[in-house]
């Protein structure tokens, strides 16, 4: 039951994670699209967030149950006969890039989201990176949301261009990567890339620049947020899922969709994919609170802060 009078549904992938990091090995870690954002929204909106998404029956009832203890709604997972979605992922030495060695889809092959009643009229919708079809088979079953955001990837760029470009038609807000901006556009050059794109549908694009930060292109003009500057980067798996979750946790904590409103949540954004990437999986995700989220929060203000006076000279 939500606490919330504002919200959030949150679709996509639940999946068993193998991990290869230069430091060790991890398997079966708790990952997923799904996961990483509701944990991170889960701290801004506790007790708003809904998930929907598929598990299989070798899926440990637990990690619902950790979901749960941070106020996350699983009412709309579903358990499906078969296993649950693998994925396995090899990090390079330095962590800056990494290569998918493995994707077992299993149950998320014939996933087809039913959003439960009680979750028909959520004011705002994160469709995370699943079928372009099945986005808008959701968005088909919202009632009236006063904010939709999605992510997709090149996968869906390459192959089902059509399904993608009735997707972009139909929501508000896209978080992608540069890399995916410029390949959706064929635009190498982001700032007339992201306005090719904008034309398509989506009012504002986010482009995640992983620990170069991310850039909001919409109708009051272009902003930057920076990644926040850590010592040390354990696992960057779910980073931008955990920025997807934690901006969209702050909206619908707040209630609200103004120009304002969405340059201060890519700052919750951020925030939450620095402590993403603080652990292996969703580790350090599963244990923060408010008060490391505000101190974050505060450094954050600190590194942006230039005084308030930025005027020529003489
Ligand atoms: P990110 O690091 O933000 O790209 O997200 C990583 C998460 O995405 C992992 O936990 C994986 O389980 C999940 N994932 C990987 N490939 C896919 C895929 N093809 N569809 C949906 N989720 C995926």
């Amino acid at each position: 039951m939500s606490t919330s009078s504002n919200p959030l549904l949150i679709v996509g992938s639940i999946a068993f994670d193998d991990l290869d990091m230069p430091s060790g090995r991890h398997r079966d870690v708790l990952g997923g699209a799904a996961t990483y954002s509701s944990l991170a929204a889960s701290v801004l909106a506790p007790g708003g967030v809904r998930v929907v998404g598929i598990v299989g029956q070798d899926f440990p009832e637990s990690h619902l149950a950790d979901l749960r203890a941070r106020g996350i709604d699983t009412a709309g997972v579903e358990r499906a006969a078969g296993k649950t979605f693998r994925w396995h992922g090899r990090y390079s030495e330095d962590l800056s890039s990494r290569a998918s060695i493995d994707t077992q889809l299993n149950v998320f092959a014939d996933f087809s989201p039913k959003i439960p009643a009680a979750y028909e009229k959520s004011p705002f919708v994160l469709l995370g990176n699943i079928h372009p079809k099945l986005q808008v088979d959701v968005l088909q079953q919202a009632r009236q949301p006063k904010l939709v955001a999605a992510d997709t990837m090149n996968f869906w760029i390459e192959r089902e261009p059509a399904a993608l470009g009735e997707m972009l038609k139909r929501i508000d807000l896209l978080i992608i990567n540069d890399e995916e901006v410029r390949q959706l556009s064929g635009v190498q050059n982001l700032v007339r890339a992201a306005a090719d794109v904008r034309k398509r549908g989506p009012k504002a694009l986010v482009v995640k620049r992983g620990e170069f930060g991310a850039l909001l292109f919409d109708d009051a003009g272009t902003f930057f947020v920076p990644a926040y500057p850590l010592e040390e980067v354990l696992d960057p798996t779910g980073a931008g899922d955990s920025f997807a979750g934690g901006l969209l946790g702050y909206l619908s904590a707040r209630g609200e969709v103004s120009p304002g409103s969405l340059r201060k949540a890519l700052f919750f954004a951020s925030a939450m994919g620095s402590f993403c990437v603080e652990g292996i999986g969703p580790s350090r995700l599963l244990s923060i609170g408010r008060p490391e989220l505000a101190a974050r929060i505060a450094s954050f203000a600190r590194l942006v802060d230039y005084g308030g006076d930025l005027v020529v000279p003489g």
